[in-house]
């Protein structure tokens, strides 16, 4: 069927030059404002905004519509979204929802199918085949995570351990039983196992066949990737997707790990300033701006993500033209001020993970005390480091904060405390915990 050898899923379409990509952009974007013609939503949308879906000539003529964001989601009933009639529908998926209204996204089968062939492209560029085992420990059920890579993987041909997330004893019985070599998992999520690993006297690299994770869903430090290929003795690629373009399989790290590559015969990418809403020059960093091109159900037309990212300039040496996208900065949402300075987790993130000693996990702590702010950061340090001479836990903090203050300018209260006593939830690490009151903001 497939030649294994060339590493490419689908080459008509991942090799096709970047004039030919515009062409077909511009051919289904045409298609896509036609059918959003049948929903009550973008009826209006496009008439507020004085937008006639029949001029549109170039790409660029896309930009007189107004971007749109999560409340644009939560303004109206989701239906309203539909360009096809309610029994067409197969399925719904929900965003975590935990600040406001959950956001809804419905699929047909087509649009299941189109992110499936997406998401084994995505496998397959990184070297997953139909002799793999795939354990999947993402959450199945409305989150994205779990369901869209389980059928990627199956499309594919490997055979899939549908995990799900948590239940770490069993997360590497099942990986050694059954004799897994790919896994999809959470960073965080995968940095934690380690200790478990630790505690049952296994060692991942010796221990287990894994060969390649793919890692997504929360933003990352290029450390932390580091420090679990070091650890578990595999290759980490980096994922990109969100639930409101259907979730993972939009962007991914082809075996050169320069960038991940979005697919650009199914989603326009922009990259915006956030404040003005204009284009950033070519490789700046900016929010990421998506249009769908291949969802039938519930297109959505200049999608603001809130992530904030930049285009990797040039061709990249395995020969696709599909833009690069760099690792994720951080949500604008994320991004913290203290001080009067604006702060996001990674920073912080890639300072403790680049230090020798420190665990495997971490919470930033934002708190008032009388009208000063403080930010704590509460770390937990190595085995090693807890029940070692108390000098070099002193010496260890000292050399996390004068670290901390470097990068962030502002001087943190460190806190070290023991391995596996902060909070570890299953899903997306909680990082940032602020306990301020309202500073008289929005
Ligand atoms: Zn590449």
């Amino acid at each position: 069927m497939r030649d294994e050898k060339d590493g490419f899923w689908n080459p008509e379409v991942e090799l096709m030059g970047a004039e030919d990509i515009r062409r077909l952009q511009l051919e289904r974007l045409k298609g896509v404002l036609q059918r959003c013609k049948n929903s009550p939503f973008y009826r209006r949308w496009f008439r507020d905004a004085g937008f006639d879906p029949d001029a549109v000539r170039t790409l660029e003529d896309l930009r007189s519509l107004p971007p749109m964001d999560k409340d644009t989601l939560r303004s109206v009933e989701p239906w309203e979204f539909l360009t096809v009639p309610r029994e067409d529908i197969v399925r719904m998926h929900s965003s975590s929802g935990t600040t406001g209204r959950a956001t809804v996204i419905f699929h047909t089968w087509k649009d299941i199918q189109a992110w499936t062939e997406l998401g084994a492209r995505c496998l397959y560029m990184t070297g997953v085949r139909r002799s793999d085992v795939f354990q999947n420990m993402m959450g199945y059920g409305l989150f994205t995570g779990g369901l869209g890579f389980h059928y990627a993987a199956e499309r594919l041909g490997a055979m899939v351990i549908p995990s799900g997330s948590g239940n770490s004893k069993r997360q590497i019985y099942l990986m050694r039983e059954f004799g897994t070599t790919v896994i999809h998992v959470i960073p965080s999520y995968a940095l934690y196992l380690l200790d478990v690993f630790r505690e049952m006297g296994l060692d991942p690299r010796r221990d287990t066949r894994l060969r390649i994770a793919l890692v997504g869903a929360e933003p990352h430090t290029e450390s932390l990737r580091r420090r679990l290929e070091e650890a578990y003795g595999f290759k980490a690629y980096n994922s990109y997707g969100l639930s409101e373009m259907s979730g993972p399989g939009v962007a991914f790290e082809c075996p050169f790990q320069e960038g991940m590559h979005v697919w650009e015969d199914a989603f326009i990418l922009e990259v915006l300033d956030p404040r003005t809403l204009e284009p950033v020059p070519e490789g700046e960093e900016g929010e990421l701006v998506f249009t769908t091109l291949h969802r039938e159900g519930m297109p959505l037309l200049r999608y603001r993500t809130r992530d904030l990212a930049f285009v990797y300039p040039g061709r990249c040496r395995c020969g696709r033209e599909h833009r690069r996208i760099s690792r994720i900065k951080g949500r604008s949402d994320d991004m913290f001020i203290v001080k009067g300075v604006n702060i996001f987790p990674m920073q912080v993130e890639k300072v403790l993970l680049e230090t020798v000693g420190v665990g495997t996990n971490y919470q930033i702590v934002l708190d008032m005390v009388g009208s000063r702010e403080e930010m704590r950061v509460r770390v937990e340090v190595t085995d090693e480091i807890w029940h070692g001479d108390v000098r070099e836990l002193q010496s260890l903090q000292k050399r996390i904060t004068a670290a901390l203050r470097d990068e962030i300018l502002v001087t943190p209260i460190v806190e070290l405390v023991e391995p596996g006593s902060l909070p570890k939830g299953e899903g997306k690490a909680v990082r940032v915990v602020d306990r301020r009151v309202d500073l008289g903001g929005e």
